[in-house]
């Protein structure tokens, strides 16, 4: 351990090769740059990569062309040469870490497998406690026979056989070794050239979202593995909103008129929990706020029905290619009484946005005669809006 890895773990590096051509998978580029739901597959691997919270930096591996295609590397994160072969490009990755100690963890990844969760890595790193170097591997499901030519032969034993992925993880100091002391040129595997020095290698269960990118049809399988091609994240969006009540005007609250000897004042239609549930959606966006889409100064809102602004916040995330999963409202009132109305509600809000009832959630309180609420001045709501949008 260096002075200034004072942490209890150790540090991890990355090696991403994205070097090859891919010319045999028959695409007119390198599939490392084919789009997968809108982005790179190289892309893919390099964000989760980037996302765990485990890992210090990397190496990316690739030619010039691939790393202009790719733009920006995340933070930490250097390039390297490609070599001839796979294992010259793992060498010039090992050499641009030279400063790393061998105490370092090191997940050496084809940049063909884009699906890279962060379990995964998690099972490679927990591994690497107590192993020298851990891969993932798969069991195999089907039935396999030795085959000479077009004439199937006798069933070979699949329960001690296993389909090896990548990442594959080590002990830095042990790839290193591996390295200088492989004697053939063209390993195609890292865990064997470890074997050779006589150290086991621990298997951890793999995944079978890091199917690999080989021929054009594996696009197709890797889409629907990796959720219709498009990683989702959550957001999480919170609006509040207040209006005066005031006696003789209509009362909307939450898409329908409640019976009410005072009604809220504002310039559209003043509807607090419709208001606030806009502000929460457009808040899990990053898009601003009601007031920046509907400005109260542009006249064409005077007495608007607020339908309009949700059905509008729930458009947006549509045109996202994102889906609403969840909201949640607290209206704030001394009177009239909200419970009665609270199913109407969610039935409307559901109408508006298009969604099941059993993701919606009103509540009421008062607030115990204080404040603005509790002196019958005014309504406000509290809205929380779950998200799940596309990861780019
Ligand atoms: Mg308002």
């Amino acid at each position: 351990m260096t002075e200034s890895a004072p942490s209890l773990l150790p540090r991890v590096a990355v090696v991403l090769l994205a070097g090859g051509q891919g010319i045999r998978a028959g695409f007119d580029q390198p599939k490392q740059l084919e789009l997968l739901g809108g982005k790179p597959v190289l892309r893919w691997s390099l964000d989760s990569f980037a996302a765990h919270p485990a890992i210090s930096g990397g190496v990316l591996v690739a030619n010039n062309d691939v790393m202009t295609a790719i733009g920006l590397l995340p933070e930490r994160w250097i390039s390297a040469d490609p070599g001839a072969e796979r294992q010259q490009s793992v060498g010039n990755a090992l050499a641009a870490l030279a400063e790393w100690d061998d105490e370092a963890f090191v997940l050496v990844h084809d940049a063909a497998r884009p699906g890279v969760s962060p379990e995964v890595i998690d099972r490679l790193l927990d591994a690497l406690q107590t192993s020298d170097a851990a891969i993932p591997t798969l069991p195999v499901p089907d039935t396999l026979v030795e085959q000479a030519h077009d004439e199937a032969g006798d069933v070979v034993d699949r329960s001690v056989l296993a389909r090896v992925q990548t990442p594959q993880a080590f002990r830095l100091g042990i790839l290193r070794r591996a390295h200088a002391e492989a004697v053939e040129a063209a390993a195609t595997d890292d865990a064997q050239l470890v074997r050779r020095l006589g150290i086991a290698v621990a298997a951890v269960p793999g995944d079978a979202r890091l199917h690999k990118l080989t021929y054009a049809e594996d696009m197709a399988i890797l889409s629907a593995l990796l959720g219709a091609g498009v990683m989702m994240r959550t957001a999480v969006g919170m609006g509040y909103d207040v209006h005066r009540l005031v006696a003789g005007k209509p009362l909307w609250i939450g898409g329908i008129e409640i019976a009410h000897s005072h009604g809220l004042k504002g310039h559209s239609d003043a509807d607090v929990a419709l208001h606030a549930l806009t502000d929460a959606i457009l808040g899990a966006l990053a898009d601003g706020d009601i007031g920046d889409h509907f400005p109260p100064s542009d006249p064409q809102w005077r007495g608007a029905a607020s339908h309009r602004f949700l059905r509008f916040a729930g458009e947006r995330v549509m045109a996202r290619g994102g889906r609403i999963d969840h909201v949640d409202l607290t209206i704030i009132a001394e009177a009239p009484k909200i419970g009665p109305h609270r199913d109407a509600i969610r039935a409307r809000i559901a109408e508006i946005l298009a969604i099941p009832l059993g993701r919606i959630s009103v509540k009421a309180t008062t607030t115990e005669r204080l404040g603005f609420a509790g002196r019958r001045e005014g309504i406000a709501t509290q809205a929380v809006a779950t998200l799940k949008l596309p990861e780019n």
